[in-house]
């Protein structure tokens, strides 16, 4: 009944989280400009979700430009 583990990718570690990247993000990035943005929001809110989710999407679309474009070597990830 486990779902498979979400991988994202870290913005600003630029390595895969497997845990919780939004926790991973308000424990480690805190200090980060968007990070921060988010964590004034209610917890469980809207848009403390919006704006989380803007930060995990932009890591994974980048980690995801850098696969398709052949500048990383992703055999050992
Ligand atoms: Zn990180």
């Amino acid at each position: 009944m486990n779902p498979p583990v979400k991988m994202d990718f870290c913005l600003y570690c630029k390595i895969k989280v497997e845990s919780q990247i939004t926790i991973h993000l308000a424990v480690c990035h805190r200090q980060e400009e968007d990070v921060a943005a988010a964590l004034v929001e209610p917890i469980y809110s809207k848009e403390r979700e919006i704006k989380m989710n803007k930060i995990v999407n932009e890591g994974n679309f980048m980690y995801n430009s850098e696969v398709s474009d052949g500048r990383k070597n992703t055999s050992n990830i």
